[in-house]
């Protein structure tokens, strides 16, 4: 009989709404085991290299039966949690690290049990009002202009190029034919996620043009000029500029003011990637440094590097939202009861995504909770270890350092009269890593192997230093004298 199995089938379906006993007892061992993560997190090691990797399968794989909590959790610490680099470690020094502020942890609890719908004002207005008041406050702290601009939370600074090269490709009107003759400008510094965007947004076809660079590896605003010029000379039609505010290898910061200007005299798609750099306007020295951004049409910002949110939170801000809106909306028949009542932008239109995780709330809580001055402070505490680190490997005989940093990352190289520099500082991060107490990642400059310092964990501290600064000098010396 129906009714009969449907109440058998209830019956087994209700397991999946945990009981208020239950629910506590769940909660509380995650919480115990977090903490117990974050207690022991500073006497565990940052990398754990090959022989920790886990097992090919997680065991026991997904199966019709249930498991215990704490089966899980010891699965997860082993297979999970140990292999590879740990995220949240103040010794993280590698690619751009952010650690992971933990109320971020508790604003993503509340997002996942409330199930609140971001995506559109009419489901959640409260929510879509939060994110855009986000957004807001990164256009306000960029610069751009409070009436017009808008954006949207992202995945990370991936997608948010992505959008952003869509729509400058849609207000420019071009059509497929006119690809080959579209041009786009940026360093061999820029982050490749810009050739992924550039593929995924059908614009193989376009012209690239990698525009040289200084010493320092910053874009030379004034060949760029010339490059535009000449394009438009001879029929091609410049469809964006992109400038890297921090680029991810070097930290380079191009001029951004002249490249500003010279996309307004062009009137080119100006394409500010700050990603990295970014949130560092919350320094003075970083608002200077990053002077221009404002004449953006679009900012890339990732509030899981600048911010120390975890992986996950990127933001792209554009100078004028109804062209991201134009470039991202589309009506359709199930989605009619939403109309009319936006009062506000809805993310959903502004992004390919529909439904999508509320990430304002990982943002939103950590900022209400500790307000910005503890976030300007150890992002000026960034900079400073940055500068001291450098300059204390600068007095390194042994080794080699590139140009100063402009902001918090940069190079470095075992020098060898007569020797290989690049066997020698290959085997210095073999043995960094090797260790494992810090992790750095290493680069390749002009074919030549840099050792890369990236200090943005906001667990990093002195401490983290003066540790690294001893594991390279311990090390070097002995790679050398061997
Ligand atoms: C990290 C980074 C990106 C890519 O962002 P994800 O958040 O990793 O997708 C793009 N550009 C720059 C300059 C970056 O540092």
């Amino acid at each position: 009989m129906t009714e009969e199995k449907i109440r058998l089938l209830e019956k087994e379906a209700r397991l999946l709404e945990i009981p208020l006993n239950d629910r506590k007892r769940l909660t509380t061992k995650v919480q115990e085991f977090a903490s117990e993560f974050l207690n022991e997190l500073p006497d565990i090691k940052t990398y754990f290299t090959e022989e920790s990797l886990p097992s090919p399968e997680l065991n026991p794989s997904v199966s019709e039966e249930s498991s215990e909590l704490g089966d899980i959790l010891s699965e997860f610490k082993k297979e999970v949690l140990i292999p590879g680099i740990n995220g949240a470690s103040g010794g993280h020094m590698g690619y751009i690290p952010g650690g992971g502020v933990y109320p971020a942890a508790l604003g993503d609890f509340l997002a996942a049990v409330t199930n609140k719908y971001a995506g559109v004002f009419y489901a959640a207005p409260g929510a879509v009002r939060l994110e855009n008041m986000l957004i807001k406050w990164m256009c306000d702290l960029v610069g751009l202009p409070n009436k017009t601009s808008g954006g949207n939370l992202t995945s990370g600074g991936s997608i948010a190029n992505l959008i952003a090269v869509v729509a400058a490709r849609e207000l420019s009107g071009i059509k497929a034919r006119d690809f080959e003759k579209s041009v786009i400008y940026f360093t061999q510094q820029a982050h490749h996620c810009v050739g992924k965007a550039i593929i995924n947004a059908g614009l193989k076809e376009a012209v690239i043009r990698h525009v040289p660079m200084d010493e320092n590896y910053r874009m030379r605003a004034d060949i760029l000029d010339t490059m535009v010029e000449e394009d438009i000379a001879s029929g091609l039609k410049p469809l964006i500029i992109i400038a890297s505010a921090g680029t991810t290898d070097v930290g380079a910061v191009d001029p951004l003011d002249e490249i500003g200007d010279i996309a307004k005299k062009y009137d080119v798609w100006y394409n500010v990637d700050a990603a990295y750099g970014g949130f560092f306007s919350l320094t003075d020295y970083g608002k200077k440094k990053l002077k221009g951004i404002e004449k953006a049409d679009s900012v890339i910002i990732d509030p899981h590097k600048g911010l120390f949110l975890p992986f996950g939170t990127g933001a792209l801000l554009v100078r004028d939202k109804n062209k991201l809106y134009n470039s991202q909306h589309l009506p359709a028949n199930y989605m009619q009861d939403t109309l009319g009542l936006e009062e506000e932008l809805s993310p959903a239109d502004l992004s390919p995504e529909l439904t999508k995780h509320f990430r304002g709330v990982r943002m939103w809580l950590p900022l209400k909770l500790f307000g910005l001055k503890p976030f300007r402070k150890a992002l000026e505490e960034k900079l400073e270890l940055t500068r001291y680190f450098y300059s204390e490997l600068e007095k390194e005989e042994a080794i080699e350092v590139g140009p100063q940093p402009d902001l918090s990352v940069f190079y470095y190289r075992i020098k060898s009269e007569g020797g290989d520099s690049n066997k020698l500082t290959k085997q210095l991060m073999q043995e960094i890593h090797e260790d494992g107490r810090i992790f750095m990642s290493s680069t390749s400059i002009e074919g030549d192997f840099y050792i890369r310092v990236a200090i943005l964990s906001f667990r990093t501290h002195l401490e983290h230093i003066e540790l690294a600064l001893s594991i390279i000098k311990e090390k070097t010396k002995t790679i050398i004298v061997s």
